[in-house]
């Protein structure tokens, strides 16, 4: 059922209008937000919907199509409403929390964006709410503002610690674009993106693997990175350029977190190359980029899983330009440039590389850079 019937079903009545904000794919730079790093996400096709219409002040009642029941709250704190109505709840809070006054709503919400798959379905409902009641308000609030109202209810309302990434991406990407996003300073580039153009096309493969201890391991990674800044006089690792990563490492004791270090320090760096050919328009020359981050995520970073592992590998083997796994970790999504015309032959080698694994059989589909949140 779409949102708009989801709507109608639950309220007894039409929505005041529909407003879409998309899940992401990130093309590179893989855990530098919360570093105050670079990240070049796109925005996938795949959306959430939010059907709005009005209510009286101070209520606001939310349904999905993915959830049993309606959930209705008033103005709340965080930890009063739990499961998926936080993310909504979050982003009433958080508005609140910045001085705006937030109209009553009713919400239904239908999404194309697989949830928990590291294609980030939570910013994806936090931004398609939150582009809803901006406008239903009518608040004066620029988009350049918007992500970081967003995260704060996934921070701490939710209480999921990851950095700006998401909620940029579905909030400020543009149609045939890359985000360029300065995660310091959130001034952002739009890189033109157009696969199709070169006869390309970008593969996700979701390697449907159990997603496990990924909120403790991500608060881990942060925790080693900030230990670290700290320990070498910058705000954030994003300080230490390439020139001088030999230097910062002699200096930190611990092995692990040299590895960390390394990782985040390079991959700002290859963020910054692809950019740079992008630009030049070398697209399949971003490849081995892309191949780079992930070995980099797998054995500096550590965290990947065989299954991302193996959906590279395959990729790869079978005549990808570049693959890696992109989001968080502990599973989710690959992401394979390739011919246009190699869909099928890599999705067939990955499915067949799983089944002779034991693993469950992955889910693949080409992708185009699409548009950010709006109204439809
Ligand atoms: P990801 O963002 O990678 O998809 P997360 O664990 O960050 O994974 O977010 C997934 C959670 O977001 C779901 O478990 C659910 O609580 C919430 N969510 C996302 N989309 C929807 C939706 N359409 N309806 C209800 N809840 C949703
Ligand atoms: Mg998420």
């Amino acid at each position: 059922m779409n949102a708009r019937d989801a709507f109608v079903k639950e309220f007894g009545t039409e929505p005041a209008g529909l407003w879409a904000a998309p899940g992401r794919v990130n093309l590179i730079g893989e855990h530098t937000d919360y570093n105050d790093g670079f990240v070049l996400p796109f925005a996938l096709p795949q959306r959430t919907v939010a059907a709005v219409g009005p209510a009286p002040a101070g209520e606001w009642t939310v349904c999905s199509t993915f959830a049993d029941e309606a959930v209705s709250f008033g103005l709340t704190q965080p930890g009063e409403v739990t499961g998926w109505a936080a993310y909504v709840a979050g982003v009433v809070w958080s508005l609140h929390e910045n001085g705006f006054e937030v109209p009553g709503a009713r919400i239904a919400i239908d999404s194309e964006v697989p949830l928990g798959s590291g294609l980030s379905s939570s910013a994806a409902l936090e931004s398609s709410v939150l582009t809803a009641l901006i406008d239903l308000g009518g608040l004066d609030l620029p988009v350049e503002r918007r992500p970081v109202i967003a995260q704060r209810a996934e921070n701490d309302y939710v209480g999921a610690p990851t950095g700006i990434l998401d909620q940029s991406a579905s909030i400020r990407c543009r149609e045939g674009h890359a985000l360029f996003l300065d995660c310091r300073s959130y001034e952002v580039e739009q890189i033109p993106f157009d696969l199709a153009a070169e006869g390309l096309a970008i593969l996700v493969i979701n390697s449907n693997a159990p997603h496990q201890h990924v909120d403790g391991e991500y608060g881990a990674r942060r925790k080693s990175c900030e230990q670290a800044a700290a320990i070498l006089g910058v705000p954030a690792l994003r300080d230490i350029t390439g020139a001088e990563l030999e230097g910062a490492l002699a200096r930190l004791d611990d092995e692990v977190m040299r590895r960390r270090v390394r990782h985040i320090v390079t991959e700002d760096d290859r963020v910054l190359e692809t950019v740079q050919l992008l630009k030049a328009g070398q697209v399949r020359e971003i490849g081995s980029l892309l191949t780079a981050s992930h070995a980099s995520m797998r054995d500096d970073f550590e965290i990947t899983v065989p299954q991302v592992d193996i959906a590279v590998e395959t990729a790869l083997e079978v005549g990808a330009y570049g693959a890696r796994m992109t989001g968080g970790g502990f599973g989710g999504c690959v992401l394979a440039l390739i011919d246009a015309d190699k869909a099928d032959v890599v999705t067939a080698a990955v499915e067949q590389a799983y089944a002779e694994a034991g693993f469950t059989p992955p889910t693949a589909w080409t992708v185009t850079a699409g548009a950010g949140a709006g109204k439809l």
